[in-house]
């Protein structure tokens, strides 16, 4: 045997990291008294417990104790306890147990990884370089939010007592994404980790103790689905942050419709890994290991949808091959691994139940041929091709090592393919040329997108979905504002409005020829589907006129119209900023008129109707303005790339703008959006419709594309409805009365859009916290966009 022949034939030796702290650690430690509430271990009323397995053999780890709902109210009444003293510490304060936190992370780092990997199954290789190191940068980026809490968000307070909840694949790093920036807040946690891998939440709770975390700031309660309901069902918790799949997703924004509490949703993927021809493909190849087989593909942002550009597609199908077949599959603990075990007997059914589907919908599914290891949840890499876009393995997510592979000719092929999903967390676009992988990131809708790399995380950029990949972001800024809240005060609570009334003319009263207003879809006054229309009256219950009564179908118009509006989104900056000064300009040439008009609806005294008229044409200045001037940001993070936060807009954005200052109130909703690059369908003040509509010869001279903004008058609780359950509106924004906000969130769950209400409340639309950068930020979606540099 000469030496080549040795080299190639030489096999890898068994490379075990010792398990013997962490063998020691859960001998010791009683785990019956595992819920750690206000600064104790306890047990479990009932003292209820559940098991915990390693998912290399199936045998116990642990049993750990099971929090019920006395549990959960213990916890929460423990954090509400502590908050006041722990949200009015001073910053610096609040950076020194962040540190601490982190510093005891980092002492005990190595047990932190081998418990990691010993409750999930993950291999050591990444729970020792990538979970853990990630999880402590947190905590320590995060000590310096802290200290800059007041000069960066000055108008904001603690969100209160936060309710986290998260899932097994990241069980650390879920964790650290959830305390680090809620303790920055001043916020107080109750933190629920998932029922299959609960350890290293334990052992945290421990480094909080040591820390010197005080009591009750954070809480630690293992247990299952039943706990983290009763956490989202509390009333005493002012946030929920969740990360889970989309389907419990679904179920907490239903059951907190209408609390007030504030909500962040990290939810499931179907991300596509995006093959150009030009792409160095063996790069391209590690990339995608990395992609789908981390973690063993349960992982929210997997590459698990590969596109590869058809002249390309069968020599990298067959690197992709020779790759698998090289795949190690074997213990966690072995620091050759590259592939564990799934984390559960559950996960394994569900994995073989979608590949066995897939491959009935026509798929060609292939593994490479080795050997499992014995015992344990072991599954093979495998690789679907053949995969239409609508089979199953390319649409649902299956959270295992299951890669479904398509082809494509061209970018907007690409891009449309890349598309296809109800999701929209993570792409990965491969691409030697940078122009193109520029192009195509904003094009994709997706919160991440990694170009020439996958999978890069760090605290200091915003992590996060489109659509029902969720909403929120973690890390970063972005990530900071999800526990905040704006101190503004809370207006009078609002009463429902009633259903309009029909048109009824007194004896002998005319309304000369034909005045009833219509609708304004799609650039083109349009009458109302049904042909009905609704009284309007002056204050005194004077008929004035007619408004169309706008109905569903006319809703799905406007939607439609909206949806269709190119040219608003592709615009420049610059050019949405001067349509909207035009508009400005074009308002205040019929300041009189208008005046007179918001006079005669609402009995406001002239003064006061010209003010509002004055104000509204400011505010659509100053949303001009800032057209060209709210942008993202760039991040430098600990890795040779850089990352462009980049806003986008929401995309369609349903505004029920209430009926208090009616134009005023419509104005400062719909110039932001708009200023933003959406395109709108509002729905105005049902007392003073006519307000909006003397609007539609305003909007025709201003240049606004056809599509762009859409106004449909009707019963504003009746319409929001219709708006909420479109799976065509992103965005929802709501002044009206509560029952009308709690419908709405509670029906947005169809497509998850972004909502906005003032549950219940009145805006004081004069107030200088009615316009600013909390209204900008509603109005766009922060994309990280990835780009490494160097070798
Ligand atoms: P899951 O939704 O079943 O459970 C997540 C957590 O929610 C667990 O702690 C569980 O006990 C709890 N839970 C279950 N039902 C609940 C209910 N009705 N009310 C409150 N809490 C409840 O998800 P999973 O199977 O543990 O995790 C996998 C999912 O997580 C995947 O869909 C994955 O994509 C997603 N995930 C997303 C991200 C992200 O950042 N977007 C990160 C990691 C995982």
């Amino acid at each position: 045997m000469n030496i080549l022949e040795r080299f190639n034939a030489m096999e890898y030796g068994p490379a075990p990291e010792s398990r013997s702290e962490a063998d020691g650690w859960l001998k010791a430690r009683d785990f019956s008294k595992a819920l750690f509430i206000g600064g104790e271990w306890r047990a479990a009323a009932g003292s209820k417990t559940f098991a915990t397995n390693d998912p290399s053999d199936g045998k116990l780890l642990a049993k750990v104790s099971d929090a019920g709902k006395a549990d959960i109210d213990a916890a929460v009444q423990a954090a509400a306890k502590a908050l006041p003293k722990w949200s009015t510490a001073s910053g610096f304060e609040r950076a020194k147990v962040l540190y601490a936190i982190g510093r005891g992370m980092q002492r005990h780092q190595r047990l932190l990884a081998v418990l990691e990997s010993l409750d999930n199954g993950k291999p050591i290789r990444e729970s020792r370089d990538i979970d853990v190191p990630l999880a402590i940068r947190h905590f320590i980026h995060h000590a310096g939010w802290a200290q800059a809490l007041e000069r960066e968000f000055p108008d904001h307070a603690p969100a209160g007592v936060v309710g986290q909840i998260i899932p097994w694949n990241f069980p650390l790093l879920m964790l650290a994404w959830k305390v680090a920036p809620a303790l920055a807040a001043g916020c107080t946690v109750v933190l629920k980790p998932a029922e299959l891998t609960p350890l290293t939440a334990i052992l945290f709770s421990e480094i909080c103790d040591r820390a010197g975390v005080p009591k009750g700031v954070v809480n630690i309660v293992p247990g299952g689905p039943d706990a983290g309901a009763a956490i989202v069902n509390h009333a005493g918790v002012q946030k929920i942050a969740f990360t889970g799949s989309s389907e419990v997703g679904k179920i907490i924004r239903k059951a907190t419709a209408g609390s007030g509490k504030k909500l962040s949703l990290e939810l499931g993927g179907k991300s596509a890994f995006i093959v150009f021809e030009d792409a160095d493909l063996d790069s391209a190849v590690e990339g995608l290991v990395d992609g789908i087989w981390f973690n063993q593909g349960q992982v929210c942002c997997a590459g698990s949808r590969l596109l590869v550009q058809e002249g390309i597609a069968e020599a990298f199908i067959a690197k992709v091959k020779a790759r698998m077949a090289k795949l190690r599959v074997g213990p966690p603990l072995d620091k050759n691994t590259d592939v564990g075990p799934l984390v559960d007997h559950t996960q394994i059914d569900r994995v073989k139940r979608l590949v066995a589907e897939g491959a009935k919908q026509g798929a060609t599914c292939w593994q490479p041929d080795f050997a499992l290891p014995r015992g344990g949840y072991y599954y093979h890499p495998t690789l679907a091709t053949g995969v239409a876009p609508a089979n199953i393995l390319a649409q649902e997510e299956v959270f295992g090592p299951v890669l479904a592979t398509m082809s494509f000719r061209n970018i907007e092929e690409a891009v449309e393919l890349a598309n296809n999903t109800r999701y929209g967390l993570a792409a990965s676009v491969w691409s030697e040329n940078l122009n193109v992988a520029l192009h195509v990131a904003p094009q994709l809708k997706a919160g991440v997108v990694w170009i020439n790399g996958t999978n890069m995380f760090d605290a200091a950029c915003g992590f996060g979905g489109y659509r029902e990949s969720g909403f929120g972001r973690e890390g970063g800024k972005e990530g900071m504002l999800e526990y905040l809240t704006l101190k503004a005060p809370l207006g009078a609570l609002l009463k429902a409005t009633p259903p309009p009334s029909f048109p009824a003319l007194a004896e002998g009263e005319t309304l000369g020829i034909d005045r009833t207003a219509k609708l304004f879809i799609g650039g083109k006054q349009a009458r109302p589907d049904g042909n009905y229309s609704f009284a309007v009256v002056d204050k005194k219950g004077k008929l004035v006129g007619e408004a169309g009564l706008g109905s569903r179908k006319d809703i799905r118009d406007a939607v439609a119209a909206a949806r269709a509006c190119k040219a608003w989104g592709d615009a420049t900056a610059y050019n949405r900023s001067q349509v909207l000064y035009y508009l400005a300009e074009n308002l205040s040439a019929r300041t009189d008129e208008f005046s007179a008009r918001i006079a005669a609806l609402t009995g406001a005294a002239p003064k006061t109707a010209r003010a509002e008229v004055d104000q509204s044409i400011e505010r659509l200045f100053y949303y001009a303005g800032m057209a060209d001037k709210f942008e993202g940001r760039v991040h430098a993070p600990p890795a040779r790339a850089v990352t462009l936060a980049l806003h986008e807009p929401v995309g369609v954005v349903g505004i029920v703008a209430g009926d208090d200052a009616p134009l005023l109130g419509l104005v400062s909703l719909v110039a932001p959006a708009l200023a933003m690059g959406n395109t709108v369908v509002a729905v105005p003040s049902a007392r003073a419709p006519l307000v909006a509509t003397d609007l539609y010869q305003v909007i025709e001279y201003s240049d606004l594309p056809a599509g762009s903004i859409n106004i449909v008058t009707g019963h504003a609780p009746e319409l929001a409805a219709v708006l909420a359950k479109h799976d065509d509106v992103d965005g929802l924004w709501l002044v009206a009365d509560a029952e009308t906000c709690a419908k709405a969130e509670a029906e947005s769950i169809g497509n998850l859009k972004r909502m906005w209400t003032t549950n219940g409340h009145a805006m004081d639309w004069t107030s200088e916290n009615a316009e600013g950068d909390a209204f900008l930020r509603r109005a766009v979606e922060v994309k990280n966009v990835w780009t490494p540099y160097g070798d």
